[in-house]
């Protein structure tokens, strides 16, 4: 039996036709007399019916029917009696008298019903991942994500991109994270990095002349899986020569307007507004806000200068910061959620949180260090009015920024802020480099291959190696591409000229010899005519949740692996056998042995 339509298809104009369906038995109620049937298949569900009157050979092995056995129907499309029609399924108005059954395979009984798949734990999901794919929610998912990177792969190409693909063996890209190593058994002792990103190919594909490049491309990055990171992510990374930052940028935006038209019928604006790194951080605390709210940090530095709270004089003098940001509508909180409040900012690194509620005056611990026009000054820049509580965070910047951003977000959310739809943000005017405490020395922050600003060539150039003022002021022509508060996507302006680069790595404090070492076949390329280029990656998984409404990532990859980067389906990582281990020249501390 030959399925000639789908599940999900038939309609009230199939009626009194008859034909063959496919699928999977979803739920499955006998009714005595009548065994109804719900199918399932790709499309969609439809309800078929076994009755003796039709066929009493059909009925009989109908009884035998169990969840997820795979079966093909033959029957007549009839309309349902009146008042058993179904109007939340498409199919929901006709059903199909079977005529002819056949099982074309039977399933164990299931780890879990299907009807409570999603309330299964994740563990046990993630190890029958066959059966949590079935799943319509997950169907969907993995069909939007084949959409998009169609709808990506399509506007590139009509803009002159070519796809091309790069090694997956390969040596080391510094993305900021460790490697994934693989041993190279013709040469023992050797390894290939499986690619944290293309970073230095598609720069020598511009080198190369190629002048548009675009890969949706696995990437590997061996981190201590923060939240929700995956070990193997897919990446759309392009590069362009001869472009300026607004032309990647224009490219993006198009493509964003084209994507979300085109998959979720949304109106996207454009240009998106762009903010500089300083700002965003100064206003939202991070660099990558959640545009979709207000509820903005103010500074309140030159205000609790005017106070004698030691708390934020101490602060300030050491070289910190005080913020504050408004709880709209929350002077009528309790002593106990303050406390609540307080031990979250705690949990986020501050040593405390300061408040003062609005109520007619100000009701506050420290309400009584500062001359009341200094409190309305602060309530003032901060537009709190009579029922709103001021939070202020004292301490050195980044845990100011870090706690109140969090704090943001967590206000935004109680307090229901956060607007439908979707706001994009470009951050741009990264500082060049950061410094490193731990390591006593600057780091890229974007990548070492990202160009400072035309005007901060020449200072990079000249300046003193040891002005540290003067490298940390040093701006990248680098670009972050933020939606809803989440980092999509982020790239820059290459730097192509070879001395700039050695210059680079040089403020980097990487030796000439380790420079050659590692990234010597980049500096070769660059002076051999290389022209003025940049690009971007997107992070494929999480535009791609962001745009079902997923809440994590695992749910829009197929077979993602867990927080310890480990795959419950298929048991990866796993032992080897000693004799691959002694093919590859390896001795390890660990042995685990996998029979075959
Ligand atoms: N290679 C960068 C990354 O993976 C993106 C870029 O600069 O194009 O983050």
């Amino acid at each position: 039996m030959k399925r000639d339509r789908h599940c999900g298809e038939l309609r009230e104009t199939d009626i009194g036709s008859t034909i063959t369906i496919a699928g999977w038995v979803f739920r499955r109620r006998d009714h005595g007399g009548l065994i109804f049937i719900d199918l399932r298949d790709r499309s969609g569900i439809c309800q078929v019916v076994f009755s003796p009157d039709v066929s009493g050979d059909a009925h009989e092995k109908a009884h035998g029917l169990r969840g997820e056995y795979v079966i093909a129907v033959t029957g007549e499309i009839r309309k349902r009696p009146e008042g058993t029609e179904n109007t939340s399924l498409p199919t929901g108005l006709v059903e199909m008298y079977v005529q002819d059954l056949e099982v074309l395979n039977e399933a164990a009984p299931l780890p879990y019903s299907m009807e409570e798949a999603a309330e299964a734990g994740e563990a046990l999901r993630l190890k029958h991942r066959y059966l949590d794919l079935r799943r319509p929610e997950m169907q969907q998912n993995i069909i939007t994500r084949h959409k998009v990177t169609k709808l990506m792969r399509d506007y590139l190409d009509e803009r002159g991109f070519l796809e091309i693909e790069t090694p997956m063996l390969t040596k080391s890209t510094p993305e900021g994270a460790r490697d994934y190593l693989v041993p190279s058994r013709l040469n023992p002792g050797l390894f290939y990095a499986l690619p944290q990103s293309p970073q230095l190919f598609k720069q020598i594909l511009m080198v190369a002349g190629f002048e548009k490049y675009f890969q949706i491309v696995k990437c590997f990055r061996d981190e201590d899986l923060r939240a929700d990171r995956q070990p193997e992510f897919t990446q759309i990374d392009l590069e362009m020569s001869f472009v300026d930052r607004n032309d990647v940028m224009e490219l993006i935006e198009g493509m964003m307007k084209k994507l979300f038209k085109g998959i979720l019928d949304v109106d996207i604006e454009t240009p998106f507004q762009r903010l500089g790194y300083q700002e965003s951080m100064e206003r939202f605390g991070n660099d990558k806000p959640d545009m979709r709210f207000g509820l903005e940090l103010k500074d309140m530095a030159d205000l609790a200068a005017k106070g004698t709270f030691k708390v934020f004089l101490d602060a300030l003098q050491s070289g910190g910061l005080v913020k504050a940001l408004n709880g709209k509508g929350m002077a009528g909180i309790s002593r106990k959620d303050i406390d609540l409040l307080t031990q979250e900012a705690q949990s986020y690194g501050a040593k405390g949180l300061a408040w003062v509620k609005v109520k007619g005056g100000f009701e506050s611990p420290i309400a009584k260090f500062f001359p009341e026009d200094v409190l309305k000054a602060m309530a003032e820049r901060l537009g709190a009015e009579d029922g709103d509580m001021m939070l202020f965070v004292a301490d050195r910047p980044k845990v100011t920024f870090d706690v109140l951003s969090r704090m943001r977000l967590e206000l935004g959310k109680r307090l229901s802020l956060i607007q439908p739809g979707y706001r994009f943000v470009w951050i741009t005017d990264f500082p060049l480099l950061e410094w490193d405490e731990e390591e006593g020395r600057f780091q890229a922050m974007h990548h070492p291959f990202t160009s400072p600003l035309d005007g901060d060539i020449a200072k990079m150039r000249e300046g003193d190696l040891a002005d540290r003022a003067m490298l940390g002021s040093l701006t990248a022509k680098a670009y972050d591409i933020v939606l809803n508060g989440f980092e999509i996507g982020g790239g820059s302006i290459r730097i192509h000229n070879q001395k700039v680069q050695r210059r680079m790595f040089e403020l980097l404090n990487i030796s000439e010899e380790d420079a050659r070492l590692k990234f010597g076949f980049l500096l070769d390329a660059l002076q051999y005519g290389a022209p003025p280029h940049g690009g971007l990656a997107l992070g494929l998984d999480r535009l791609v949740m962001l745009m079902v409404g997923a809440v994590s990532i695992r749910d829009v990859i197929a077979f993602p692996k867990t927080q310890k980067a480990f795959c419950m389906m298929s048991g990866a990582p796993s032992g080897v056998e000693s004799k691959q281990l002694k093919e590859l020249h390896i001795r390890t501390e660990v042995v685990v042995e996998e029979k075959g």
